[in-house]
């Protein structure tokens, strides 16, 4: 396969900015904006986008690329949609969300994190995807730096770049168990910093901290007092850590008027589809992300919206189960790894996500790197993962186990017979 059409390629592809006028005919195509020159595809969606091609096209795929529960909906938030249809809710709402959902997003916060907030420090939006992207739009200025602890989500650096930003990694591994200290945090910080995006647990590592490990962070952080700080806790209810989740703002209440917090219920309701995330922070910043917001996709769907009341509204058993079902995954999964020649794995706080040091193997195959990895074992075994070159570590892989147990152990079981050829 030549490398540019490889679906692990994740290098940007070459645009020319043609020198002659658009008068002169030149082909629309090489005349896109510097901006998107700068931005590759999610590898995430790439991967998967390519497994489920394969799988159409009669290929045996397993799928462990998408970060994508595989439970269906609970029935009383389907219900909830259904109903809302029924009752006409199927026009445009406030920008920033209907009244009942924000109301049950304030409730959401109080219950979880002992976090207060009033309506208009609330945004509501087309996941937790769009409320990041608000807030980078409107915060991030050419030249700003933009701290990411890494391993990261594929789409930070991203993000960060189409404003305009600087993404700076701050670097970890398995050594130090995936986390950022105190002193690497202060290190990171330059008169550019503008933001720190933070997230626990992680995707890809599923590494969390410990309220005394957030409190040490936050002594760093309450140092710079014009750096926001942003956490994003899409997967909190994901979670079998030693201690209960705590967020950073719970933890560190004088950061609050300057911390974003972002969630959704795409993770722990099963509701990836619905497209419903939510950003709580200063008002004044929350009025401006929803300014962009209503300059580019207005409302987020209104029967999604109703959905999302009733999941967070609901009973809460549903997340439970889903939690429950993910951990045993996650326990069978990591022992079964560390027990693959050539694969170390350490064990997460939560999330879905394994995240293996392949280095070894990847030696003992005698492959290029962790893309090449990606590749073989897609190619020999039909197994689909995501290269950590995608997540800002190469010699890694990330698995993702939200699928059954049963399809775990087949891949695990492929994994070996690739693995045993070194
Ligand atoms: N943050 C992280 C770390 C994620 O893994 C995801 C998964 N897509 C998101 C945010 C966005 O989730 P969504 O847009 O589906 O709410
Ligand atoms: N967050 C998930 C993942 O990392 C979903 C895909 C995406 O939006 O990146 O796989």
């Amino acid at each position: 396969m030549p490398a540019s059409d490889s679906i692990y390629n994740f290098t940007c592809s070459h645009v020319t900015q043609p020198a002659n006028s658009g008068r002169e005919g030149a082909d629309t195509v090489t005349r896109l904006s510097q901006r998107v020159a700068q931005v590759k595809p999610s590898a995430t969606i790439a991967v998967s986008m390519k497994a489920a091609e394969l799988k159409a096209a009669g290929r045996d795929i397993i799928s462990l690329g998408m970060g994508e529960p595989d439970f269906d909906t609970p029935d009383h938030i389907k219900q909830a949609a259904v109903e809302a249809i029924a009752r006409g809710q199927t026009k445009y709402t406030a920008v920033d969300g209907t009244a009942e959902l924000k109301k049950a997003i304030i409730a959401k916060f109080q219950r979880d994190n002992e976090l207060e907030y009033t309506p208009s420090q609330i945004l509501v939006s087309s996941g937790a995807k769009q409320s990041i992207y608000n807030l980078l739009q409107a915060l991030i200025d050419p030249g700003d730096e933009v701290l990411i602890p890494a391993p990261y989500w594929v789409s930070y650096p991203d993000m960060v770049r189409l404003a305009g930003g600087a993404p700076v990694a701050l670097n970890t591994d398995i050594e130090c168990e995936f986390r950022i200290t105190p002193a690497q945090l202060n290190a990171s910080i330059t008169d550019r910093t503008k933001l720190l995006l933070f997230n626990a647990p992680s995707n890809p590592t599923g590494k969390g901290y410990t309220r005394r490990q957030l409190e040490a962070l936050g002594e760093v952080l309450l140092e710079y007092p014009r750096l926001v700080v942003c956490t994003d806790d899409i997967y909190e209810h994901i979670w079998w850590g030693e201690e209960a989740f705590a967020t950073l703002g719970q933890v560190c209440p004088a950061l609050k008027d300057r911390l974003v917090v972002v969630n959704g219920v795409s993770k722990a309701y099963a509701m990836t589809g619905w497209r419903i995330g939510y950003a709580a922070g200063p008002e004044a910043l929350i009025k401006e992300m929803r300014k962009i917001q209503g300059q580019s996709t207005s409302n987020p769907c209104s029967i999604s919206q109703a959905a999302a009341t009733a999941a967070l509204d609901g009973d809460q058993q549903c997340v439970a189960d889903m939690c429950q079902a993910f951990r045993e995954r996650h326990d069978y999964l990591v022992d079964a790894l560390n027990d693959l020649p050539g694969v170390r794995c350490a064990r997460g706080d939560g999330a879905f996500y394994a995240f293996a040091d392949c280095r070894e193997a990847i030696g003992a195959l005698d492959l290029a790197d962790d893309v090449a990895l990606g590749e073989h074992l897609l190619e020999s075994v039909g197994v689909a993962t995501v290269p950590g070159t995608a997540f800002g570590a190469p010699g890694h892989l990330r698995l993702s186990f939200a699928c059954g147990l049963d399809t775990l152990k087949q891949a695990v079981e492929r994994l070996g017979s690739a693995l045993s050829q070194g």
